[in-house]
């Protein structure tokens, strides 16, 4: 007699995991030893700025008061200029191998207080713990410690020629990494022999004027590297000084245009690496599932806070219904809340005009006709948040499609043929980053050849390497950050 079939239990059709159990708090407690007030570090010391102004550190978060930080008016930037100008010479003569161990010496110091710079960071700029815990300041380090191997090596960056510093530079970085940025910027000009006046951006100084600490502790000379901390003005200032002789900018591509028609006539040598409205192209042969992983790192990764975040997402179109329906199941299980909480995706939006600036973008995405979706989320009652939101049926001409919104906002578009896919993937004002999707190694050779980004990931999004070149195309700016190019606009070579 044949057997009965064995009963089979039937499978849940999704694991639903967020409404299973509510999640403890599992805040980070390592304490980030802030000062109740940070001064200019000017000369290898922390000196008052001359007119004796200060503002304030906001918590994203909480919106209380972190810290005060020294407003630098003219004379100070000036002072800084002078300090790097003086220590130029003998910093410049340092043989690379000595200029080297300054960096292995700054690298090692990071990591041995990267706990502290870690949560110092969530706590100045909203970006939840695990990001700044495992990318932000571990990234710093790499940085320094990539450049650190470089400094002995610096004939092999322009084989045959003659490389040389090109003198003080003037550099100036946003708020979305600011300890990672400062990494980017500092530890290529340094390992050249170069020296900094260096302006972060004025919600988020703090990790800065921790690393001078470490400068101070490297024993790195006076001079080398100074920071001025301030707003607009004072970024101004910086990039239009006299001594610098090259200068270098991460931000908006607004104020870009602004610095450079500043500088438009004089000889100042510049590198800019501004906004983004990066592609995530998605084909249909490609893994869905490790693609929505994909997606939703690529935008909402630091609350899309980043210039090369994947903020369009163009699906093909036989597969669309489908991605769209496993991003939006994804989304539901994204937390948003305490950015010091170790569960946290998604933290506080930087700043309350940051804030505004989402808000506005969003209302036109609505306004123009495209189809909003945000999950059922809870945000906390004080501090700026802002949920993670997709908008369906979007055009080329919306808003959300063309203008950097800088938020957890992403827009989708359909495409049913490669050509069209790259046709709609550089139909922007932009160029910095492109993700394709996609089963077959030719087709990613020839999107990375026709995609106009300086940089194109395949089935990955938002991966980062010292030794990779980073930079745009068109209004993305221009000159890499990174590698042996990142060097060579540190460096004049005959
Ligand atoms: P900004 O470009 O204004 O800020 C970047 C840095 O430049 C900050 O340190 C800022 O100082 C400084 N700065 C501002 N004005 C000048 C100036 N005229 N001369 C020299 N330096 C200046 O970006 P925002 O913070 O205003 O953000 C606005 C938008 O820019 C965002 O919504 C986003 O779309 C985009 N953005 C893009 C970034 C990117 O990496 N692509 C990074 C940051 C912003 P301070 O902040 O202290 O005033």
């Amino acid at each position: 007699m044949a057997k009965p079939p064995k009963p089979t239990r039937a499978s849940p059709a999704r694991l639903i995991f967020g409404d299973l159990w509510e999640y403890d708090p599992a805040p980070e407690t390592a304490d980030p030893k802030l000062r109740a007030r940070y001064e200019l570090f000017i000369n290898g010391e922390f000196v008052r700025p001359k007119a004796g102004k200060y503002f304030d550190s906001i918590n994203p978060a909480t919106e209380r008061k972190l810290a005060e930080i020294a407003l630098a008016g003219p004379a100070d930037v000036d002072a800084a200029y002078r300090a790097a100008t003086g220590a130029f010479k003998a910093w410049a003569a340092l043989p690379g191998r000595e200029r080297g161990k300054y960096l292995f010496r700054i690298a090692r110091l990071l990591q041995d207080r990267a706990r502290e710079f870690a949560v110092a960071e969530t706590l100045d700029g909203g970006k939840p713990i695990k990001e700044s815990r495992d990318f932000d300041v571990p990234m710093a380090a790499a940085h320094f410690f990539y450049h650190a191997g470089w400094a002995d090596k610096l004939e092999y960056v322009a084989p045959g020629r003659t490389v040389a510093p090109v003198g003080v530079v003037g550099q100036v970085i946003p708020w979305n990494f600011p300890l990672l940025m400062l990494a980017w910027k500092l530890a290529p000009a340094l390992a050249m022999g170069n020296c900094v006046v260096l302006k972060p951006a004025e919600t988020t100084s703090i990790t800065a004027l921790k690393l001078a600490e470490i400068l101070q502790d490297a024993g790195l000379p006076p001079g080398v590297v100074n920071f001025v901390t301030g707003a607009a003005a004072t970024g101004a200032a910086v990039m239009g000084h006299p001594a610098a002789a090259k200068v270098a900018f991460t931000g908006s591509t607004e104020v870009g245009k602004a610095i450079m028609r500043q500088l438009a006539g004089t000889d100042r040598r510049m590198t800019m690496e501004l906004g983004g409205k990066a592609a995530n192209i998605v084909f249909d042969d490609a893994p869905l599932d490790q693609a929505v992983e994909g997606i939703v790192n690529g935008i909402f990764f630091n609350q899309g806070h980043v210039c090369c975040a994947g903020s369009r997402l163009l699906v093909q179109e036989g597969v669309a219904e489908r991605v769209i329906a496993k991003l939006k199941a994804r989304i539901r299980m994204l937390r948003v809340g305490d950015p010091l909480d170790k569960n946290t995706d998604l933290g506080a939006i930087n700043s309350k005009a940051q804030l505004s600036t989402i808000r506005r973008l969003v209302a036109a995405g609505v306004r123009e006709g495209a189809t909003i979706y945000q999950p059922p989320v809870k945000l906390p009652e004080k501090g700026y948040y802002y949920p993670p939101t997709l908008f369906t049926h979007v055009t080329q001409s919306h808003r959300v499609a063309r203008e950097e919104i800088f938020g957890p906002v992403l827009a989708i578009l359909t495409f049913r043929t490669v050509d069209e896919a790259i046709e709609k993937a550089n139909n922007t004002a932009y160029g910095l980053s492109a993700g394709v999707w996609t089963d077959k190694g030719s087709r990613i050779l020839r999107m990375s050849t026709e995609l106009k980004a300086g940089v194109v990931w395949a089935n990955t999004f938002n991966r980062f390497d010292p030794a990779s070149p980073f930079g745009g195309y068109k209004e993305s700016g221009f000159g890499r950050e990174g590698g042996r190019q990142g060097l060579l606009d540190y460096t004049s070579h005959a």
